[in-house]
């Protein structure tokens, strides 16, 4: 059993058993396999919290290929500029702030909360902006009124499809909370999002590009 720290030059297959931390960890786990042609693996609940933070993680590692990527291109300078110009933002920013959280969405309630959410298929209304909690990086949907229109499965990882049933689509699926209560992990790809008072809905590809506020459970 080995995580950080040790290097197995024979090891060639890591394996994983209900174990996820963060991006750095999953990069690091599988820094474990030192052979050539090393494999790495998973096991896990198809769509449990831990599929989803793993794929999280894994996505996280491709923006981050793809940062480093951008920035050789532009060179040394160019970096070091905007690491400068970084730094001294964040400076300004605790001293006249506080610490600012880092999660997903915004720190309090903005005008770019979600009024209301929909199918992004269909149009059917689904749930409030207000209804959305925030479960670590996970956005579940915590509201009754979206159990009684969906009628969503209650056991872990059974999918969420969209309450008419004409369109059928799949939403997202069901994670377990604190004291086995169910969460809707909504997946923002099957959303749109009406904000403030704007007639044409937004469409996100990630739920970090989603500004609105979302309470943490
Ligand atoms: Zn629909």
């Amino acid at each position: 059993v080995a995580q950080e720290g040790l290097d197995v030059a024979e090891c060639s297959y890591v394996i994983r058993y209900e174990f996820v931390s963060n991006e750095i960890g999953t990069v690091q786990s599988r820094g474990r396999a030192r052979a050539s042609q090393s494999k790495c693996f998973l096991i896990t609940e198809a769509l449990s919290l831990n599929y989803q933070r793993e794929t999280d993680n894994r996505l996280k590692e491709e923006d981050m290929k793809q940062a480093i990527t951008e920035w050789r291109e532009k060179g040394i300078e160019a970096f070091q500029t905007l690491v400068r110009k970084e730094q001294a933002d964040l400076l300004k920013n605790l001293s006249t702030n506080g610490p600012q959280p880092t999660a997903l969405g915004a720190s309090q309630p903005t005008n770019e909360t979600a009024k209301t959410i929909h199918c992004r298929f269909c149009d059917t209304f689904l749930c409030k902006g207000s209804s959305l909690r925030l479960q670590g990086t996970t956005v579940v949907c915590c509201d009754q009124a979206f159990e009684k229109l969906a009628n969503p499965p209650k056991s872990a990882g059974e999918k969420i499809v969209c309450p008419n049933r004409t369109c059928h689509r799949e939403l997202g699926a069901v994670i377990l909370l604190s004291r086995n209560v169910p969460g809707y992990a909504l997946q923002i790809s099957s959303l749109k999002f009406f904000i403030g008072s704007e007639t044409l809905p937004r469409l996100f590809k990630k739920w970090s590009q989603y500004q609105g506020y979302m309470q943490s459970l």
